[in-house]
């Protein structure tokens, strides 16, 4: 086959107008210039395409490409979908169950309010330092050398280390009722919003997802919870997999068939695998970064990020681009998990 190209969104909006334009996000000029390169380079096509490929039905078109947009943000419904229409595109959609249901605000984006709230990333990790030591006498933690030799360090995709080093403690380094603890703290301190109003704000609700799939986008799932579940045991999978099923149900007003699971954080294990194919999945999508050469293993698709992409039509074409289009002999860089 061609090359597919799986590009993955998260914030999309007018961040120097917006309240918090710290957020690490993709603006919307640049969104529409991003389209404008992605429509003179690729075919813009659908999960169901991909899924029916895979099946070794209707090839897809050379140069393939899906837009995927995770974590169910208003951003998509306001920004992304008016855009994707007037051009005659569709886009993939990956809310968490919890987000869309109302109320919650999940910790991932917690923290990226709390680092976008302050510029001060490195009074910022010592107050978590601060925090995590209020909390040693009651449970035995990490000391600050070794969250520190484990975790400060610049990111892959371009965070200092300071800031790499809280997002990594938060999101995972601390047992999870520890970092939660702490998250909320910091988000009544730094962004000092209700956390439902805050909600409301931030993300989809069930009604705007179903006027989504009427005018031709994908919903697919993101989990519930939206946890690591290559980090949990295969019964809290099964039962993450199981309330992404019923939501997914809920949003299509009836049980989703050939759908699309979009591994939170891009984690999975052969378990997850498993269960998700059960529950009658047909692709998997993860973070790993790569185009796909091959549906071999369509429960186990790399993506680019958006920052991976150019963000005019007429840019220079970027290596991917080249990859995809088969003019050039090089392997892609895949980063290991
Ligand atoms: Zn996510």
């Amino acid at each position: 086959m061609s090359a597919l190209t799986i590009v993955m969104y998260h914030y999309v909006r007018d961040l120097a107008r917006s309240r918090y334009p710290g957020i690490k996000g993709r603006t919307i000029e640049e969104f529409e210039g991003q389209l404008d390169y992605v429509q003179r380079h690729y075919t813009v096509t659908t999960t169901r395409a991909v899924a029916e490929a895979s099946r070794g039905g209707r090839p897809l078109p050379p140069n393939a490409c899906v837009l995927t947009f995770d974590d169910g943000f208003i951003d998509h419904y306001t920004v992304v979908v008016p855009r994707l229409l007037a051009r005659g595109l569709s886009g993939s959609f990956y809310p968490p169950a919890v987000v869309a249901n109302g109320g919650r605000l999940l910790d991932v984006h917690k923290i990226h309010f709390i680092l976008a709230a302050t510029g001060e990333h490195l009074a910022l990790a010592d107050r978590v330092i601060e925090l995590i030591d209020a909390r040693r006498r009651d449970i035995d933690l990490p000391t600050p050398e070794t969250l520190k030799s484990e975790h400060w360090r610049a990111s892959p995709v371009g965070d200092r280390a300071e800031t790499a080093f809280i997002k990594r403690v938060l999101q995972a380094a601390l047992p999870l009722a520890i970092r939660s603890g702490i998250v909320q703290s910091l988000f009544e301190e730094r962004v000092g919003v209700d956390e439902a109003v805050f909600a409301r704000e931030l993300y989809m609700d069930v009604g705007q997802l179903r006027s989504m799939v009427r005018s031709g986008m994908e919903i697919g799932g993101h989990g519930a919870e939206h946890i690591w579940l290559d980090q949990i045991a295969a019964d809290e999978q099964r039962r993450e997999i199981a309330a992404t099923c019923a939501f997914l149900a809920e949003v299509h007003g009836g049980v989703a068939v050939d759908w699309v699971m979009c591994y939170p954080y891009g984690a999975h294990d052969e378990t997850t695998r498993r269960l998700v194919a059960d529950a009658g999945a047909a692709l998997g999508l993860t973070t790993e970064k790569g185009i796909v050469r091959d549906l071999g293993a369509p429960l186990w698709l790399p993506r680019l990020d958006t920052n991976d992409l150019p963000l005019r039509g007429d840019a220079a074409t970027v290596a991917w681009t080249i990859e995809a289009l088969n003019l050039s002999g090089a392997a892609p860089v895949a980063a290991a998990r």
